[in-house]
């Protein structure tokens, strides 16, 4: 049996807690693609703090291995923004698609979330979710999550972060942020995290029944 639950959408709108959410219900593998360029960013990061060059990057993609992924720092939002600059570079997609791919055609269930997973990495995928929120409500989580952990950071700063990674996931040429046709939309500006799951979680019930 391979049954694959595809999840898009931006920052901060709830993705990761939902995808987690998912695969513990259903026992399903789990796979933040997400963390694959974060990964490549942070060694990015390492060579040139301005400049992302199309061959290194392209090159760090290719030594990524599974102990880069497991480092503490790449939840940063310094990393973050490099992560969605190397993700612009089309080398560095090609070099990461096998990988995706082949996690998604592995036995049993599969989640996988990124931005995306339902249009390229995985259009045949048993459900599609796209979850998002305001850029607002985005930033306000992110900034009440800083804030917990002890970083010193402005709202608008959090914002305009927010707001910059979005432009760049969605007005990129190559594999941009955008719902897939055949996507359920879960908007979680207004819903609690637990309403959030339970709509999700009924969403792949209701596919996973029938197959
Ligand atoms: O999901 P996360 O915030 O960890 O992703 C970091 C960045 O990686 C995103 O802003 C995006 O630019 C890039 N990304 C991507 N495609 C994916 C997953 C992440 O371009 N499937």
């Amino acid at each position: 049996m391979k049954f694959t639950v595809a999840i898009d959408g931006p920052a901060a709108a709830g993705k990761g807690t939902i995808s987690k959410a998912i695969a513990a219900n259903f026992k399903f593998a789990h796979l933040d693609t997400g963390l694959l360029y974060r990964g490549v960013g942070k060694k990015a990061l390492a060579y040139s703090r301005t400049s992302f060059y199309p061959e290194i990057s392209e090159q760090l993609a290719l030594e990524l291995t599974p102990e880069d992924l497991l480092s503490d720092d790449l939840r940063t939002d310094e990393v973050a923004q490099a992560a969605s600059k190397v993700a612009i570079i089309p080398e560095v997609r090609d070099v990461l698609f096998d990988f995706q791919r082949n996690f998604a055609n592995q036995e049993g269930g599969t989640v996988l979330d990124g931005r995306d997973i339902g249009t390229i990495i995985c259009p045949n995928a048993d459900v599609k979710l796209f979850i998002t929120a305001s850029a607002e409500v985005r930033a306000l989580r992110r900034f009440k999550e800083l804030t917990k952990n002890g970083h010193k950071v402005s709202l608008q700063d959090v914002l305009n972060d927010v707001l910059g990674r979005d432009a760049r996931d969605r007005e990129r040429t190559v594999s941009p942020l955008i719902a897939a046709e055949d996507a359920i939309i879960i908007d979680t500006s207004h819903l609690s995290i637990e309403l959030a799951i339970s709509t999700a979680i009924e969403a792949v019930t209701v596919k996973f029944k029938v197959k």
